[in-house]
């Protein structure tokens, strides 16, 4: 099933696509179901069960405020600032109820649903206790929700729009580019136009360029601790300090880019861990990979490149998006899932495949740079320190930006053929991740987060 760009990119308040934006539209979402059946004005009393993976790591992750800001009515997208939250809520904006997140969100730390490893289940009641409304929901990785219900559906019960170029696996899709003479970039435009209109995907394309570059810049200029028990120093001002203090001695480096490469990963990681707002690319966790190598296309890779930096700019995101939407199809980009493997890893392969793209790469040679940097990746474990997305989460992030332009720049070094195909290298992404110990996606129950003596 094809995936919009306007789903692989969306914008929003970190630090978790899965654990703090897809609550928080599952939140509101049940607050819409409620106003369709007309029962908003009945509830009195609402409770909220978390499951698997977010019972277990949702406080280090945000996910209990992430809830009540969604009851509340608030939109991940546009929330500027995330409001206090009391001991009232109003839900929907229009129906005050007492509502205390420490009480009124359960954590079934040893329960999980049979569905996914997200999940959340809402139960509205009235002023005599009865139960009025329930559903469950899960948060199935960048954002994205399903209830019960959508999870059952089969493939094919979804219906695509008229004239989308429908692919269902990366050998379809390079079958497609070459049936119609066109690159990946230019088939994901081509799928856009079937959903909206020229100019709203450009409109998009700025935006999602400017939120990444905007969390770059804000990273490094902001000094201090990240949030929560780690109590981490931000470290991406005093990167961008010393790059600069070498810059003005005039001492060389061979090896400078990584250094600037892994402080864009690093400002806009530090960013998500904070709260900041930031694109899922694909997931928040990951959202330091995709802006490190746009920025590194952007002040290095555009000098060798046929295209304008703008026009790079746009070819990189539209190539990352088809990309994505093959994992998101055939693998999974949930770290309580397939691990890290879905979340850096899939950000590395994204990030490879846009910059061969902006770089004038042929469509094998995409091709080949997103299989080598997953292909590097497998394996890749979830195991954040004290349930917060810092530790090896940050960090992980730079590596993966600086793999992806690796992967690259191997990629452009040959003529596109190679012994792994994607399909192949995504096929074994997800049976590793679905054979990975439970231990090891999101639950901090095991690797650097036990070993690590700090919470
Ligand atoms: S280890 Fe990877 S998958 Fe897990 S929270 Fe950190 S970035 Fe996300």
């Amino acid at each position: 099933m094809y995936t919009s760009f306007f789903d692989v990119f969306s914008i929003g308040i970190g630090p978790s696509s899965s654990h703090t934006m897809g609550p928080m539209r599952a939140a509101a979402r049940f607050v819409q179901l409620l106003r369709e059946r007309s029962l908003l004005s009945r509830v009195a009393r609402l409770h909220v069960h978390l499951y698997g993976s977010l019972a277990l790591t949702g406080y280090g992750h945000g996910t209990l405020s992430a809830v009540a800001y969604g009851l509340m009515g608030l939109d991940a997208e546009t929330m500027e600032k995330p409001p206090p939250i009391s001991e009232t809520l109003l839900l929907g904006k229009e129906q005050a109820i007492p509502f205390r997140i420490a009480d009124d969100i359960i954590a079934e730390e040893k329960q999980s649903l049979p569905e996914h490893p997200n999940g959340l289940r809402f139960c509205a009641s009235d002023a005599q206790g009865a139960l009025i409304c329930e559903q469950v929901y899960f948060s199935v990785g960048g954002g994205a929700v399903k209830s019960r219900e959508e999870m059952h559906l089969a493939e094919n019960d979804h219906v695509s729009p008229a004239g989308l170029w429908e692919f269902h696996s990366c050998h379809e899709l390079m079958d497609i580019c070459a049936r119609e003479h066109v690159s990946i970039a230019q088939l994901t435009r081509h799928n856009e136009a079937t959903l909206r209109s020229a100019p709203e995907l450009s409109a998009r394309i700025r935006l999602v360029a400017k939120v990444m570059n905007s969390a770059i810049d804000r990273g490094i200029a902001t000094p201090g601790t990240l949030p929560g028990t780690l109590h981490m120093q931000r470290r991406a001002p005093q990167i961008y300090a010393r790059l600069e203090d070498r810059f003005h001695r005039n001492e060389t480096d061979a090896l400078t880019i990584i250094d600037w490469i892994n402080l864009w990963a690093f400002a806009v990681a530090e960013e998500n861990a904070s709260g900041g707002r930031v694109v899922t690319a694909p997931t928040m966790g990951s959202a330091g990979v995709l802006p490190a190598v746009l920025r590194y296309y952007e002040r290095y890779g555009c000098k060798d490149s046929p295209y304008s930096a703008e026009k790079g700019t746009e070819i990189l995101l539209l190539t990352a998006s088809a990309v994505c939407s093959l994992y998101r199809a055939n693998a999974s980009i949930s770290g309580a899932e397939v691990g890290c493997q879905g979340e850096v890893g899939v950000a590395c392969s994204m990030a490879a495949a846009g910059l061969v793209a902006a770089m004038g790469g042929s469509n094998q040679q995409v091709e080949n740079a997103a299989e080598i940097a997953m292909e590097h990746n497998l394996g890749l474990t979830c195991d954040p320190v004290c349930g917060l997305v810092q530790v090896p989460c940050i960090e992980r992030n730079a590596i993966g930006a600086v793999k992806a332009v690796n992967a690259a720049r191997l990629a452009m070094r040959g003529n596109g053929s190679h012994f792994v195909s994607l399909d192949s290298v995504i096929a074994t992404m997800y049976e590793t991740g679905r054979h990975l110990h439970p231990n090891y996606r999101e639950t901090s129950l095991a690797g650097l987060a036990k070993n690590v003596p700090a919470c």
